[in-house]
């Protein structure tokens, strides 16, 4: 072989066809055990969440008839437009489940005018913004420390209304004694703004994260009819409250248009919802659709119809008895040596209970000790870190709604356990390995979703079809 080239030329080839296959082995070794990882962490995570106590108050369990739809062949689609004028073949049961799914949602809130197509609630606030203002003008929100959301913020803070519309936001004046906004002071403070840069706001934004007590919608919107303003209010957190017909009804209290999540207390899949009146329809047709979405992602706009009916059918009761439960859980809390907000107000009108864990502990070291406990909240900058300029990371607080275990059946003698559980973790320090065991003990009884047409299957159970 010696000096023929040919044959050298030809082992060569052999070896790199040898290690290319090597390769591509190895990658599909590699891929594969991704591929199972997922799997694996997936139904790992639905352990964790069938033997756990959650109560983030941003979250909910939906049904199993919303869990199917989002399964369903309609998240492999599009159908771009408003239905009855969409741009793409093959859209017949989608037209006619969005059709359904906007009467419905007409029809539990009382709107004239229902858009089922924002795909998140900060889609439909950035819809909101652009349907009503322009980049430059002032819009009034809370500022987070005071419960606002980031989809509310600044651009210094890389909010979206600021960084993503270009919109100047000033924050409300808030009255820390009510945890609400102070209308008289917000009021002198846009008079001064006027005076001084000749600014006059466009947009008043109402709604917040952090969300005890009912804003005051008919006074904003007394304030902002002076300046021939337009009030928004984004009902993320209370949509399902509202749809129950407690805490408070923004479209009759004056609002222009009301924007949500469908995943909180709504207990949809993850998706918005804009809701408005038949004046403005045209307008938010368009930042829609060509503006703001190409497809709205519709195994979600089924689930949300579907969470729509459910609403209709057992909201009332289900909106009742989170409050009842959310003041149940203070009250315990309470009397379990933990520092529960706004007592002298009742605690809450809604789905969430604020505590000051800060004579114990920071809110990090209280959120990661109840989640070793299997208890799974979030920690929250109370109004105080506001003047105390806490850093965000570690606040004084923790944030507790009970949507979610009311959802799951959960009553007044429910709350009193969790109030003892958080009361053991934070305030006694027991090892909250040992409280784990005894919460997933406590929760082995509650695995159905309440509140819906159907409950076949377990609200975590983990559904294989692969
Ligand atoms: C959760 C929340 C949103 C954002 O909702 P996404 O659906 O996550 O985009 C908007 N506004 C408020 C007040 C919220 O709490």
């Amino acid at each position: 072989m010696d000096g023929d080239p040919g044959a050298l030329n030809d082992i060569r080839q052999t070896l790199r066809r040898l290690a290319a296959g090597m390769d591509a082995e190895r990658r599909f070794v590699r891929a594969e055990e991704a591929f199972r990882k997922v799997l694996r962490w997936m139904r790992e995570h639905h352990e964790f969440f069938a033997s756990s106590i959650p109560l983030i108050a941003s979250e909910n369990v939906p049904s199993p008839a919303v869990r199917e739809a989002l399964a369903s062949d309609l998240g492999n689609r599009y159908a771009e437009g408003y239905p009855g004028e969409r741009l793409y073949a093959g859209c017949r049961w989608i037209d006619s489940i969005e059709m359904l799914g906007i009467e419905l949602a007409k029809e539990v809130f009382n709107a004239e005018y229902a858009d089922l197509r924002p795909i998140s609630g900060v889609m439909a606030n950035l819809a909101a913004y652009t349907a009503f203002a322009e980049p430059g003008d002032v819009m009034v929100a809370l500022a987070v420390p005071h419960g606002g959301h980031i989809s509310h913020g600044k651009r210094e803070w890389g909010g979206t209304a600021g960084t993503v519309r270009g919109l100047r936001v000033e924050r409300y004046e808030f009255d820390y004694d009510r945890f609400n906004i102070d209308v008289d002071g917000t009021r002198r403070r846009l008079e001064r703004l006027e005076k001084e840069e000749g600014k006059r706001p466009k947009v008043f934004m109402l709604g917040a994260s952090v969300f005890l007590f009912p804003h005051p919608v008919r006074e904003v919107s007394d304030l902002a009819k002076e300046y021939g303003a337009r009030v928004v209010y984004d009902a993320a957190h209370v949509a399902g409250l509202i749809a129950g017909g407690v805490f408070q009804d923004p479209l009759r209290e004056g609002a222009d248009a009301v924007t949500m999540s469908t995943h909180k207390t709504l207990a949809g899949p993850q998706h918005g919802l804009l809701l408005s009146w038949e004046r403005y329809a045209e307008d938010f047709k368009r930042v829609m659709f060509p503006g703001l979405h190409s497809n709205h992602h519709l195994h979600a706009v089924a689930g949300v119809t579907i969470a729509l009916a459910e609403a209709l059918a057992f909201y009332h009761e289900y909106a009742r008895r989170i409050v009842e439960n959310s003041k149940a859980l203070a009250g315990f809390l309470m009397e379990e040596g933990l520092d529960v907000l706004y007592g002298d107000l009742g605690f809450t009108e809604s789905h969430q209970v604020l505590v000051d864990v800060s004579r114990l502990m920071g809110g990090k070291e209280a959120e990661f000790l109840l989640e070793r406990a299997g208890i799974v909240v979030n920690r929250n900058l109370l109004p105080k870190d506001y003047l105390l300029k806490t850093d965000y990371r570690n606040p004084s607080g923790i944030r507790l709604g009970t949507q979610e275990v009311t959802r799951l059946g959960m009553g007044k003698e429910e709350m009193r356990e969790i109030a003892r559980f958080i009361s053991r973790v934070l305030v006694k320090r027991e090892d909250p390995e040992k409280v784990r065991r005894e919460v997933a003990e406590f929760r082995r009884p509650f695995q159905k979703v309440h509140y819906a047409f159907s409950n076949a299957t377990e609200a975590y159970a983990y559904v294989s079809i692969t």
